[in-house]
């Protein structure tokens, strides 16, 4: 008769490694059993029986604290996937149950915290790159100011700066006409070099 075995998986929230380990039933007889992170050893699940009931104390790799759950020893042992999850983000932490289902269970998981890690950095480049253009057309345009190719229809010769988002405003300092440039992608700074001369439209005056 082939030996009844539960696996139990979980992501280490100290090394981000999955664990998985198969254990025959007679481990969960009664008492204590631990499954620690073989890759650093820093954190375990813990599994209590108690008469009838499993209480299983696991580390959390979305949130890092660690949760505790409660089930039915028949559950435990029988169910084909428990998947246990963070009370805080709703997303799955732990793992019980045969062995191939609960290894699905982990590589969507950690499917999941890639793409979330992913997300982070692309959002981050996206923020520099942003920056980065922005401070382009910037150079750009007080360029053209230092070689006097800024000017306004009404004649006048000195203006402001507003820059709000991706959008630069030169606002002409006597009739207040403005000139509004946009620099966020990699074309509207194509754009403002390209421009050798920046004219403003006459305004009418303060409102
Ligand atoms: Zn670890
Ligand atoms: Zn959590
Ligand atoms: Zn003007």
């Amino acid at each position: 008769m082939e030996e009844m075995v539960r696996s139990i998986g979980f992501v280490c929230p100290e090394c981000g490694a999955p664990e998985q380990r198969q254990l025959s039933v007679f481990a969960f007889s009664g008492g204590m059993t631990e499954v620690h992170c073989r890759r650093c050893g820093k954190s375990k699940t813990k599994i209590i029986r108690n008469g009838d009931r499993i209480l299983i104390t696991t580390p959390c790799i979305i949130c890092n604290e660690r949760h505790t759950v409660m089930c039915s020893a028949h559950d435990f042992l029988y169910e084909p996937i428990l998947a246990f999850s963070c009370v805080n983000s709703g997303l799955d932490c732990c793992y019980v149950g045969r062995e191939d289902i609960v290894k699905m269970g982990l590589h969507k998981l950690i499917d999941i915290l890639n793409a979330a890690g992913d997300e982070a950095e692309q959002k981050a480049n996206r923020t520099v790159l942003k920056e980065t253009i922005l401070f382009e057309a910037m150079l750009q345009i007080s360029d053209r100011m230092d070689r006097n190719k800024v000017r306004c229809e009404c004649g006048a010769e000195a203006w402001d700066v507003d820059v709000r988002g991706g959008n630069i405003d030169i606002i002409c300092g006597s009739c207040r006409g403005r000139l509004r440039l946009t620099a966020v992608t990699m074309e509207d700074l194509e754009e403002i070099s390209a421009m050798e001369e920046l004219c403003i439209p006459k305004g009418e005056g303060d409102r």
